[in-house]
């Protein structure tokens, strides 16, 4: 529970930080769960060779249980946002109904 009290918010008209496109917080389709329990890329320096290091202390339950209801996790972005859920069951019925190459 300690990873889903005290969210950090759901419906906010803005964009997405250093951008000028709006994010999906702008159209109520995205929950910041706790922010004292998540990573975020920008909270970080970058590496000597400019990579993003992935951080990450959400459990996977959580991930896969949004995940299982039409939710894409931020945490799965090169730019990861751990708080980040996002409402979005088109696109995941689109990688599911992708064919898996072999
Ligand atoms: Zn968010």
């Amino acid at each position: 529970m300690k990873y889903l009290n005290y969210p950090a918010g759901t419906f906010v008209w803005r964009t997405i930080a250093g951008t000028k496109s709006l994010s999906s917080h702008s159209f109520a389709i995205a929950i910041d769960i706790n922010v004292s329990q998540s990573d975020y890329w920008r909270s970080y320096k970058k590496g000597k060779d400019g990579s993003i290091k992935f951080r990450n202390s959400i459990p996977v339950e959580i991930v896969h249980i949004f995940e299982k209801h039409g939710w894409i996790w931020g945490g799965r972005w090169y730019h990861y946002d751990t708080m980040h859920f996002e409402y979005r069951p088109e696109i995941v019925a689109a990688v599911k109904a992708k064919p898996k190459k072999e």
